[in-house]
């Protein structure tokens, strides 16, 4: 085991990174773990259009890039090269597995994020990356001038329908329920689209094909029980997202979901285990409130470890 860090960030999301900023800045010795893309999933956002401070919207990838280069520059550390498999808890701090090693820290704030859901409907695994796709910055410009359907209500639906008419000829929102979940101002965008057809009170059952090449959809209406193919060249699925949590599971408190509960502080159930961003359990999911949540998170772990541990 090397040095012992005094704060672990794992995971370089907004929340991540924002923590990094704020730690670094501390000048406590703020190392983060991050072995995907830093900015996590805004980096598969679109357009993001209500991050204060961009008044024409910006793209969730050049966001995260100037996230991260903040992060940087203000001198956080950034180990990239193996993920974080296990944290334990050891005498009055926390030990980390990483790619064969042992790694000390003081505190840990866990900002692993959430990753999207699978619908789970037959055709989905077989068309996983042939057709079926839940980033629409990444695979979006493969529809140019074709059809697509998007599955879901939320603001990731509607924001990424409306990404997606930008390229595709027409996109067939499916939708559940008879009203969406999405913001009012997304809910706009996508019912005010002419290339943008609404389905709401349907159900997609199956994925359709055809050698290998996704041909439609299959849909059943909940107001009639009636079934129809809906004939698109690709699917996105965006039906809500499932929490990182794994790693505490074992450490702290979890809600019935699997979001890491924490108080206003970012503080989990356990002494110098903080989790912020969309692997917590608050309910307004935004990139916004994910930088809020890493810098509340970390601001209360440096006070920690100035009362505490008098390490800072
Ligand atoms: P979400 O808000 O949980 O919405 C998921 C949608 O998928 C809901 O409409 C839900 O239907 C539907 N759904 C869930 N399970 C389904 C199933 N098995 N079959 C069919 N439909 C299903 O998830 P999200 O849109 O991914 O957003 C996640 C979080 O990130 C939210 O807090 C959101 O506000 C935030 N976010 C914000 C922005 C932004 O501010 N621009 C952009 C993206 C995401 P019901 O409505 O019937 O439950």
């Amino acid at each position: 085991m090397g040095d012992i860090i005094d704060i672990a960030i794992v995971g370089g999301g907004p929340a991540g990174l924002t923590a990094a900023i704020y730690g670094a800045r501390a000048r406590v010795k703020t190392v983060v773990f991050e072995t995907g893309l830093p900015g996590g999933q805004i980096v598969s956002a679109s357009w993001v259009e209500n991050y204060p401070g961009f008044p024409d919207g910006i793209t969730g990838q050049a966001l995260a890039d100037l996230m991260y280069q903040q992060a940087e520059n203000a001198g956080a550390e950034f180990r990239t090269l193996s993920p974080v498999e296990a944290i334990r808890a050891e005498g009055d701090g926390y030990v980390l597995s990483v790619g064969g090693d042992e790694v000390r820290a003081r505190v840990v704030i866990l900002a692993t994020g959430a990753i999207p859901k699978k619908l789970g409907i037959p055709g989905e695994s077989e068309f996983t990356g042939r057709g079926v796709s839940w980033c629409a910055t990444c695979d979006g410009p493969l529809y140019r001038d074709k059809v697509v359907a998007v599955v879901g209500g939320g603001d990731s639906a509607t924001q990424e329908a409306v990404y997606l008419a930008k390229i595709a000829k027409e996109v067939h929102l499916i939708h559940r329920r008879d009203e969406l979940r999405a913001t009012e101002c997304l809910q706009e965008q996508c019912f005010f689209n002419p290339q943008i057809v609404m389905h709401l009170s349907h159900v997609a059952e199956e994925i359709l094909g055809d050698g290998g090449r996704l041909t439609g959809v299959r849909l059943r209406s909940k107001a009639d029980e009636s079934e129809m193919v809906l004939p698109v060249d690709g699917m996105f699925e965006f039906v809500g997202i499932d929490a990182q949590s794994g790693l505490v599971a074992d450490l702290c408190e979890l809600d019935e979901l699997g979001f890491v509960k924490v108080d206003p502080d970012g503080l989990t159930s356990r002494t110098g285990l903080y989790a912020a961003g969309d692997v917590s359990n608050y309910k307004l999911k935004q990139v916004v409130t994910a930088c809020a949540r890493g810098a509340f998170a970390v601001y209360h772990a440096v006070h920690y470890l100035e009362t505490r541990v008098g390490a800072a």
